[in-house]
């Protein structure tokens, strides 16, 4: 009965090497359901044994088992083969490649207003000024009537700035705080005193720094903001001077060909007063939403110090003279980028921070 031993060792051949050559465990699953499954190839071949003659049946049922145990064998062998090649896959995945540039790592960089009020001071630098800075919290005496700003003022309003009330020196329902009320500053000009008090002429400063207001906040008003002061206190120092350092600074800053112009302005603490505006940076002077159809936009206002502040500094007036000048760096940022909206600047929202190029 040499059919059965043929099939026998056939089955042993072929099946072998289809194991070798299974791609996966899935497909290896499969091979083995059908080579030695209880309907498989084996077990068909086995029944056969039943019809071979009886001589013949030890030595054929003997190579059965032998073949049944080699190809159990290599499936298994193949079933780890399949496993090692998975843990190959995975570590050339992993893989390190030393020779790779390095990824870089995110770090910060400043926020666009602090950009650009480190870009103000170092034009400033150039022309000799160097920093000088004061507290946010101020007394009343600094942050008005030094500065020529009589208690009667509009800008000594309850409500126009916000007071740092000391506990029980306001009582319930008395909107008249007390005399000695310490308050957030709401400009930087209480600086200009402190300064003039500390320093020596020339005196050259700038200084920078946070203020408060009370104010309703919506799309162009904060009740905190950011503002750069200047101060310039020497002998025969006049309004020429103010008037040709602004408008370098202003072509530093928005490019040598842009427009400037200055109108008479008022501030209690400046004797003249003046604004100054540049071109509209939106329209380029046509006129538009942004500059209000005039083509202008003011970005700074300034003046000779006033006689009053200047001897409220230490200086006598008919001896030094000064001029300041004031702009809004929260603003000029926004000109800058196209900010719509000053809410954003002050969100802390790292999807606004983010978009724009590192500072330095
Ligand atoms: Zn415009």
């Amino acid at each position: 009965m040499s059919e059965l031993r043929d099939a026998l060792e056939s089955l042993r051949t072929d099946a072998s090497a289809r194991v070798a050559s299974v791609a996966d465990a899935n497909a290896l699953a499969e091979l083995r359901h059908e080579l030695l499954g209880r309907s498989g190839t084996l077990t068909a071949l086995l029944k056969q044994l039943g019809s071979v003659p009886a001589e013949e049946r030890p030595a054929l049922g003997q190579l059965a088992n032998r073949v049944r145990a080699e190809l159990e064998a290599a499936i298994e062998a193949r079933q780890s083969a399949l496993a090692g090649d998975d843990d190959d896959a995975w570590l050339a995945e992993e893989a390190l490649d030393m020779s790779a540039p390095g990824r870089p790592v995110p770090i910060g960089h400043l926020h666009p207003v602090m950009t650009l009020m480190r870009d103000v001071r170092e034009i400033f630098h150039a022309y000799g000024f160097e920093v000088f800075e004061g507290p946010e919290i101020e007394t009343e005496e600094y942050n008005f009537e030094l500065l020529n700003i009589p208690p009667d003022h509009p800008s000594r309003d309850l409500w126009d700035t916000l007071y740092v009330a000391e506990p029980g020196s306001v009582e319930a329902g008395n909107p008249e705080p007390a005399r000695d009320e310490t308050i957030l500053r709401t400009h930087t000009s209480p600086v200009q005193i402190r300064a003039m008090r500390a320093l020596e002429p020339p005196i050259r400063i700038l200084m920078p720094g946070r203020c408060f207001r009370h104010d309703a906040v919506d799309a162009s008003h904060g009740f905190e903001f950011f503002q750069i002061e200047g101060l310039v206190v020497d002998r025969d120092t006049s309004l020429a001077d103010l008037k040709g350092l602004l408008e370098e600074v202003a072509r530093a800053l928005y490019g040598r060909d842009v427009p400037t112009r200055f109108r008479p302005g008022y501030y209690p603490f400046t004797e003249p007063s003046v604004a100054f505006d540049i071109g509209c940076l939106v329209c380029g002077g046509e006129g538009c939403p942004a500059c209000k159809r005039t083509g202008w936009m003011t970005i700074l206002g300034a003046g000779m110090v006033h006689p009053t502040v200047l001897r409220n500094g230490g200086f006598d007036p008919d001896e030094f003279q000064g001029y300041a000048f004031g702009m809004g760096p929260d603003r000029m940022t926004m000109l800058r980028h196209g900010i719509g909206d000053i809410r954003l600047v002050f969100s802390a929202d790292l999807r606004f921070g983010t978009q724009f190029p590192a500072g330095h």
